[in-house]
């Protein structure tokens, strides 16, 4: 195979698109990873997202992944990409900065999931399908059990896989005639004003949504008059999300919280620092929001933690921010196991068109279940993929292509390609110029 990759960015901060009380000013960036298959004529598409500055140190990291990847035989098979995820989070050397965790973990990820659109492009299905026409069998030999087994053995995530079995064609059919749930973060930013809330947020119930969710955690204030706000504009059917971005300490959190519950929020997400398992627990039991919590979670021994601890009513999965599928594999299977709904993180760039398949596949052969399960969309920046994610009544359409929705079409890449895609040259301050 060979192997490209990209420093991608869009100057989404100029719009206050993605704003939150921890990211004023987000750049919607891709480090983009093309794998090429020599002789296949196929190419599989991956990407770390990150918010701007950084994206440079991220597109590094995957550079370093070269050897494992440039010269080496096409992954095609389960066996395969078992093989692929081992490899890049196992390097002897690389390891050690993180372990599996940060900025070198996340670029295994985009590797990883960079092989899974090409095995499944070459395999004419879609990920999610791919994934769930694999054997239990198969499904558990994608998984990396060390530290997880005083959670989950192979053998009770054989078990729950085998469960799952029997029921796989008929959620097949209904998924492909229904889509899947999803609920919008479009209305809530946090750099938006009032007027544009209201009418976002009375679009989106238009739209079909049954979900919304806002961003709090700024000011307390604003957030009540916020709040009140969107309640009034959706009614008392819909539910309100609201999500804090890691803004709060723990006691901060329970208070703030317990000030927003006469306006019925529906899940308090990352109230608190995503590495502090126990601080979710206490938040959890000191207000009355059930708690999310997961798109910034390191790796699988986290989610571990989170699900013995009792400290979160919802997994947040996110595709690119672990070692790819592989390891998301991991922590469906222990949501499953601890009886606990999980509801992607989507958004940023890429990443509803990613994590869409994840679920999708949940559904099929895992959980077996979407009930008080949705994922995150947030409706910007699709047009710059192939395979765009589509909602239709407020549920994703379930994709039919080939792959994993990853790729973005190639006039955007050349154009946002930071910082000498024209996107960024017409941005040249005088200074920048100079230099
Ligand atoms: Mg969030």
């Amino acid at each position: 195979m060979a192997f490209e990759v990209d420093d991608i960015r869009f100057p989404t901060s100029e719009q206050l698109d993605g704003s939150d009380a921890m990211n004023p000013d987000p750049d919607y960036s891709a480090a983009y990873v093309v794998l090429r298959a020599d002789g296949a004529g196929e190419e599989g598409h991956g990407f770390c997202f990150t918010i701007g500055r950084g994206n440079d140190v991220m597109a590094a990291a995957i550079e370093t992944l070269r050897p494992y990847v440039a010269g080496r035989p096409v992954p095609r098979t389960a066996a395969d990409l078992a093989a692929l995820y081992r490899s890049l989070t196992h390097d002897s050397q690389l390891r050690w900065l993180g372990p599996e965790k940060g900025v070198m973990h996340m670029a295994a990820g985009a590797v990883v999931n960079a092989a899974w659109d090409l095995a499944a492009r070459l395999a004419g299905k879609p990920v999610w399908q791919f994934l769930a026409e694999m054997t239990p069998e198969e499904l558990v030999s994608l998984v990396d059990f060390r530290y997880l087994t005083d959670a989950l053995t192979p053998q009770e995530a054989l078990g729950i896989l085998r469960a799952a079995e029997p029921g796989r064609a008929e959620r097949t059919e209904r998924l492909l005639a229904q889509g899947y749930p999803a609920y919008t973060t479009s209305p809530g930013w946090l750099g938006y004003d009032d007027d544009k809330l209201v009418r976002l947020a009375k679009e989106a119930v238009a739209d079909g949504f049954t979900q919304i969710k806002l961003k709090v955690g700024a000011d307390l204030d604003d957030d009540i008059r916020r709040l009140a706000l969107a309640r009034q504009a959706v009614g008392p059917g819909i539910r309100i999300a609201v999500d804090a971005n890691q803004r709060w300490d723990v006691a901060g959190a329970v208070d703030w919280m317990n000030a927003l519950a006469p306006f019925d929020p529906y899940w308090i997400e990352e109230p608190t620092s995503p590495d502090d398992v126990l601080g979710h627990a206490a938040v959890r039991a000191g207000q009355p929001v059930k708690v999310a919590t997961g798109e910034h979670i390191a790796n699988r021994v986290v989610f571990k933690q989170l699900l013995q601890a009792g400290a979160v009513d919802f997994v947040q999965i996110d595709a690119a921010r672990v070692a790819g599928v592989n390891e998301n594999l991991a922590v469906l299977l222990l949501a499953a196991k601890y009886g606990v709904p999980v509801c992607p993180h989507a958004g940023g760039v890429g990443l509803c068109e990613l994590v869409q398949h994840l679920s999708m596949f949940d559904y099929v052969a895992v959980s077996g279940s979407w009930e008080d399960r949705v994922i995150e969309y947030v409706d910007h920046l699709h047009e710059h993929f192939a395979d765009p994610a589509v909602i239709e009544d407020g549920r994703y359409v379930t994709p039919r292509a080939p792959g994993f929705s990853a790729r973005m079409l190639p006039a955007s890449i050349a154009g946002h390609r930071y910082p000498q895609g024209p996107v960024w040259q017409a941005r040249r301050t005088p200074e920048e110029t100079v230099r």
